[in-house]
């Protein structure tokens, strides 16, 4: 698989990075995970066909994570025209959440009047799925009161990643990263702080010996742990790192 940080920031942008975007190229499937606002510009600025896209995922439902989806839906709708239809995975309301937001930005050309079929897919949390050939496991995060957050571990044949979304850190996380080929982690804080649903740079060294994975990367980069970053001994991410596995 080849894999692209569209997106290594927070939800603030932090250093000018895009906020949560991974997009993934195997043989003749594409994918994203998660789809931040800046996704699509960014897409078209790698000169990459948005129809290539075969299916989405969602982590969780914030902004960061799922708020480019609706530019990209329209341009579908208007531009790239697409007439495929798209199957969008993520936790329970998504459906309901990604409709909203739809009509609330580009009233009157909500999901239902779009020329091509959108399929709504919820995980559970802690459940196993399969999306074409590839299986995919749904760890559930601690991140959001109200909804879930799940962190992905996503393998075909070959071979396997996984991304913890937004998270505290959770003992999922051993089980979400085991016998990967390579494990994102999400980085908002160098230093451990308590009452924050977000991982640390401290914690994630805590642990860095039970974590079963050929590369570890770090993303979803805050400002403090961009000041530290020299500090950092750990692959970090940047926006259009490419790698293969
Ligand atoms: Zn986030
Ligand atoms: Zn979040």
């Amino acid at each position: 698989m080849d894999l692209t940080f569209i997106g290594s920031g927070d939800a603030f942008a932090t250093g000018g990075r895009n906020q949560t975007c991974l997009l993934i190229k195997d043989y003749e499937k594409n994918f994203l995970v998660d789809c931040g606002p800046a996704a699509l510009a960014t897409l078209k600025k790698n000169n990459f066909d948005i129809l290539d896209i075969d299916f989405i995922l969602i982590t969780h439902l914030h902004g960061d994570h799922y708020g480019g989806i609706p530019y990209l839906l329209l341009d579908y709708q208007f531009e790239s025209r697409r007439t495929k239809e798209i199957n969008i995975y993520g936790p329970k309301g998504t459906e309901e959440k990604l409709k909203n937001l739809q009509e609330l930005l580009f009233t009157g050309h909500g999901i239902e009047t779009m020329n091509f079929k959108i399929n709504f897919i919820e995980f559970e949390p802690n459940s196993i799925n399969h999306i074409e050939n590839y299986e995919v496991r749904a760890y559930l995060m601690e991140h959001m009161q109200d909804s879930d957050c799940l962190g992905y571990k996503i393998s075909n044949n070959e071979s396997s990643f996984a991304y913890t979304g937004d998270s505290n850190w959770v003992e999922n996380i051993f089980e979400l990263s085991d016998n990967t080929d390579l494990f994102i982690c999400e980085s908002s804080f160098y230093r451990k702080i308590e009452n924050v649903t977000h991982i640390s740079y401290e914690e994630i060294l805590e642990n860095i010996e039970y974590l079963n994975t050929k590369r570890l990367i770090l993303t979803h980069l805050g400002s403090e742990v961009l000041e530290n970053i020299s500090n950092v001994d750990i692959e970090t991410a940047y926006d259009n790192l490419k790698v293969r596995f």
